[in-house]
């Protein structure tokens, strides 16, 4: 066997150049199973270092940050809030992955049918760790594709427009990939974009969009609405949308209601089943940490599993598998959402996943949020603690901690972009978005309250 040699117990990621500066060496030490109660902050909260690092202490999940590798800087591991961009890679990553090289070179196209994980039902190890993230029926869910594709692929069953009901409503400056695939499924349709999509605003003066709002939307256009279409948590705000209240208005007219779940996919509460979502996708690259460009997510409701009559594109890999490797003339679906998935699975993709989701299950995904409350609850003290009038900076993402998960979006009124080139020097990972907002995301798996100190102390520093 490949890995008995050990390689991959030292093997850093591949590396060069520039690239070095940031490298370390990093253990792979193994976390024990959480089993005891999460302390979030307390009723008074400080700001000070010692109460940040008082409340690492009482984490009962501190210790999962060493499962993560991280870029180190001036010898120091960064402060990494970009875990809504690019997760970090988990130290069991490269392990799965292996597993899956060794069996390609032991088995050659066997490894579909032999060894510890044939390749062939791989997916049904990965399914069951998606339920509780996603809120789905394992027969809900896909893992296929990307995020994108998936997109279209869903839109291809449920958006199917007729003359008088053709309308998409969805968020105004949704994700630009999101928009480009509205606009051209819609010319895809003859129809026009600027006649078809109808984008939601916030009210002027305000960031937020109210649920109020949505639904009125919906209401407004009533029956021409074919699609209702919206993110869960929207990628610049970090607002999360009311999914429930959006799916119930969408039925209400007659339409159906799909949402992107870049941003909300292991970062908030998700009862997709419950809600009655009749479709979502999502990548897994972002806070679900399986690695750049992973294979992606979709979720098909229950209710529409075995309607023969939703129009879909189908391919080899969506056929039952009783008679997949027949290859009949005669497509027979899977019973499940595993009828979308059209080509052979990526199984090394799928293995970085499967790596990923099996920290979260080890740590409990619950736990997981309970603790991204309470690092969120101690970002927005810190940000609100410095930023007293004359205030240097909006938080654009809501105060209420019910409709936001951990990104932080903060509008900086002066000097933006040099305040966000201070910050990577300094070991703190951010992100820019235009015109002057820096994004920063408290990530429960690997993120501290010290860091959450640490940040908004240089953020109090640099708008002195
Ligand atoms: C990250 C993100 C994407 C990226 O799509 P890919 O197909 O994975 O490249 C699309 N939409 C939203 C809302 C995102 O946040």
């Amino acid at each position: 066997m490949l890995c008995s040699c050990g390689v991959h117990a030292h093997s850093p990621p591949v590396r060069a150049g520039v690239e070095a500066a940031f490298w370390r060496p990093q253990s792979r030490k193994k976390t024990p199973r959480n089993n005891k109660k999460l302390i979030g902050i307390t009723m008074h909260p400080q700001y000070s270092l010692a109460y940040a690092q008082e409340s690492d202490s009482r984490d009962s999940l501190r210790l999962f940050r060493e499962q993560f590798y991280a870029p180190y800087l001036h010898g120091k591991r960064a402060t990494y809030f970009l875990g809504n961009s690019l997760g970090l890679q988990p130290k069991n990553t490269q392990e799965e992955v292996l597993k899956i090289l060794e069996g390609w070179a032991n088995f050659g196209v066997e490894g579909f049918f032999l060894g510890n994980d044939p390749w062939l039902s791989y997916h049904k190890q990965v399914t069951p760790l998606l339920t509780n993230i996603i809120g789905a029926k394992e027969e809900e869910i896909v893992t296929m594709n990307h995020l994108t594709v998936n997109l279209h692929l869903l839109m291809i069953s449920f958006y199917q427009p007729s003359a008088t009901r053709y309308k998409i409503i969805c968020e105004a400056k949704a994700f630009p990939s999101d928009q480009y695939a509205f606009q051209s499924q819609v010319r895809l349709h003859g129809f026009d974009p600027a006649d078809a999509i109808i984008e939601v605003y916030p009210k002027p003066g305000t960031a937020l969009l109210s649920t109020e709002d949505i639904v009125a939307a919906i209401e407004k256009h009533g029956d021409a609405v074919a699609l209702v279409l919206f993110s869960g948590v929207n990628y610049y705000t970090g607002q999360v949308f009311d999914i429930a209240a959006i799916t119930a208005a969408a039925h209400k007219t007659g339409a159906y209601a799909g949402f992107d779940l870049a941003h909300a996919a292991g970062n908030i509460k998700l009862l997709l089943h419950e809600w009655g979502v009749d479709f979502a996708a999502w990548c897994n690259y972002k806070y679900l940490n399986s690695g750049p460009g992973s294979i992606a997510g979709a979720f098909v409701h229950e209710r529409h599993l075995n309607n023969n009559t939703l129009p879909r594109l189908e391919g080899w890999w969506g056929n039952n598998i009783s008679n997949r490797f027949k290859m009949e003339e005669n497509f027979t679906p899977s019973p499940t959402a595993e009828s979308w998935s059209m080509s052979t699975t990526p199984i090394m993709l799928l293995a970085a996943h499967k790596a990923s989701l099996e920290i979260f299950a080890t740590a409990g995904f619950d736990h997981l949020l309970e603790k991204s409350k309470a690092l969120s609850a101690y970002m927005f003290f810190a940000l609100n603690h410095i930023n007293q009038p004359p205030q240097k900076f909006t938080i654009l993402t809501p105060q209420n901690s019910d409709e936001r998960g951990c990104q932080v979006s903060i509008s900086i009124h002066q000097d933006a972009m040099a305040v966000f080139d201070t910050l990577m020097p300094l070991g703190i990972f951010a992100d820019w978005r235009e015109p002057n907002v820096i994004r920063v995301a408290p990530v429960p798996l690997y993120n501290s309250f010290e860091e959450i100190f640490i940040f908004a102390d240089t953020l109090r520093q640099l708008l002195k």
